[in-house]
């Protein structure tokens, strides 16, 4: 009968939906066959960055951090730490002790950066910088102090000492004029200058994956690699000297940042790129530059999430066809959203009610999809991330020269902490695509405070640096 007609006629139209949200999610299905061939693309990536010829020009920049070594516990003293380019804007003061008593505290004040500032002027943003300064040490009452600094800045620099440290290019958020190609020592010291009001002893500027690798160096000697999943994504390792072509000498290690969110800059992945992909990098403040990072960091999964909804809605398979004014509005997604939408403790009503705090009306088949497209972009985030690492740690285990690898990575970073799958996710990739390596991560207590201190530390024990 006409019951039956349209109990039929609903089933088919729910099987053309299914049929096209399938055909869009489908691209973001990477077999173990890809992976494979990611994780060895990202090996002769690795390989370009660290070869004399190559390097200038290669994606993987595999920068030289002039850090050689994992603290040993000797470290002691109080240092101020910068932590800029993460979720947050932090300055913190750093109390070492060494010895029977070995233990690290830390005092630290969270800082807004405002969008005019990242995106002004590099004196701008520095002086704002200072300002911030200022404020911290006047709350904690050390403002004639001079204590050592460590700059934790988490952006790809050129280095060619540990207190020096070139501005490559802006990633992320940020697009301050003047600052690429700068020394940003400098522009702090200037900045610092131009206040008249207080002096530091810069010693060391450090990238937030070396600040977690020697963070968690600090519990565990085995860390040798520091990893960073969070509004960026990124990894250090400690490589041997022999294998770094442009610093000089060849005995022991150097810590490599090796800014690997520029992986696929040169195409060389543009055959796992979907059109999401691209409209996010094309509307992105850096386009053409840090693909793997737009594929794998907080900071752009939110934005692939939101261009899959566009898309869906304009086919009219979600929100009634109807592309809200909320939609249409750039990073409404963060990493905390999506990581509440994927929890599997929460009901679909609460789905739909996160939705509609970010003022998207939705249905209840409209939060289901909702919640598998979001699972989608993060799952092979996850496996991009793993992918990559795979390759790390198989590059480590075949410069030890070793059947069986044992190793620790250090890890911060939201998408790591927050997301409900992520890490997990993560973990199993690794542990498939290199399955001669026993890896333990573990999670940094706050490793660009602490970390940019001990660097400190180290520094001033070993070189002597900074006091200008
Ligand atoms: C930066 C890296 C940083 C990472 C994580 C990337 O955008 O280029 O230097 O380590 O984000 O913060
Ligand atoms: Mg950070």
């Amino acid at each position: 009968g006409k019951g039956a007609a349209m109990v039929t006629a609903v089933a088919y139209r729910l099987a053309a939906q299914r049929k096209q949200i399938d055909a869009a999610l489908a691209p973001f299905l990477l077999s173990l066959e890809t992976l494979r061939e990611v994780k060895n693309k990202m090996r002769t990536e690795l390989e370009y960055g660290l070869k004399r010829e190559t390097q200038a020009s290669a994606t993987v920049k595999m920068l030289p951090t002039y850090v050689c070594g994992t603290p040993d516990g000797t470290e002691k003293g109080k240092f101020l730490a910068l932590d800029l380019g993460g979720t947050n804007f932090r300055v913190l003061l750093v109390k070492i002790r060494s010895g029977r008593r070995r233990s690290v505290q830390m005092y630290n004040k969270i800082f807004a950066i405002p969008l005019e500032i990242m995106q002004g002027t590099g004196e701008e943003l520095f002086d704002h910088i200072v300002q911030c300064i200022a404020d911290f040490l006047e709350y904690m009452g050390i403002k004639g102090a001079r204590l050592p600094l460590g700059f934790t800045f988490s952006f790809p620099c050129r280095q060619a000492s540990i207190d020096k440290g070139t501005l490559v290019g802006w990633t992320k958020g940020f697009k301050a004029t003047d600052c690429e190609g700068e020394d940003v020592v400098d522009m702090l010291r200037e900045a610092i200058r131009r206040r008249n009001e207080f002096d530091l002893d810069i010693v060391a500027v450090v990238n937030d994956t070396v600040g977690t690798m020697m963070t968690c160096g600090y519990e565990d000697p085995n860390c040798e690699i520091g990893l960073i999943a969070g509004t960026g994504s990124n990894v250090c390792y400690m490589e041997d000297m022999k294998n770094i072509e442009i610093v000089e000498g060849n005995e022991g290690k150097m810590c490599i940042n090796t800014e690997w969110g520029g992986f696929g800059d040169n195409g060389c992945i543009d055959n796992i790129r979907t059109k999401y992909d691209k409209e996010v990098d094309e509307g992105s403040l850096n386009p053409g530059k840090q693909r793997y990072e737009k594929m794998t960091s907080g900071m752009y999964l939110g934005e692939i999430v939101r261009q899959i909804l566009i898309d869906l809605t304009k086919q009219g398979l979600l929100f009634r066809g109807q592309i809200s004014e909320s939609l249409r509005k750039r990073g409404i997604f963060e990493t905390k959203f999506l990581s509440q939408i994927e929890s599997d403790r929460l009901a679909l009503l609460q789905v739909r009610r996160i939705l509609q705090q970010l003022g998207l009306d939705s249905t209840c088949e409209d939060s289901i999809i909702v919640k598998e497209v979001c699972g989608a972009v993060s799952k092979r985030a996850a496996q991009l991330c793993g992918a990559g690492l795979a390759a790390i740690v198989e590059k480590k285990r075949e410069n030890q020269g070793v059947e069986h690898l044992q190793i620790t990575v250090g890890v911060d970073g939201t998408l790591y902490k927050l997301h409900p799958h992520f890490s997990r996710v993560l973990r199993e990739t690794v542990k498939e695509l290199a399955p001669q390596c026993d890896v333990t991560f573990m999670l940094s207590e706050d490793g660009s405070g602490k970390g940019a201190a001990l660097i400190t530390a180290v520094a001033k024990r070993l070189h002597n640096v900074g006091q200008k």
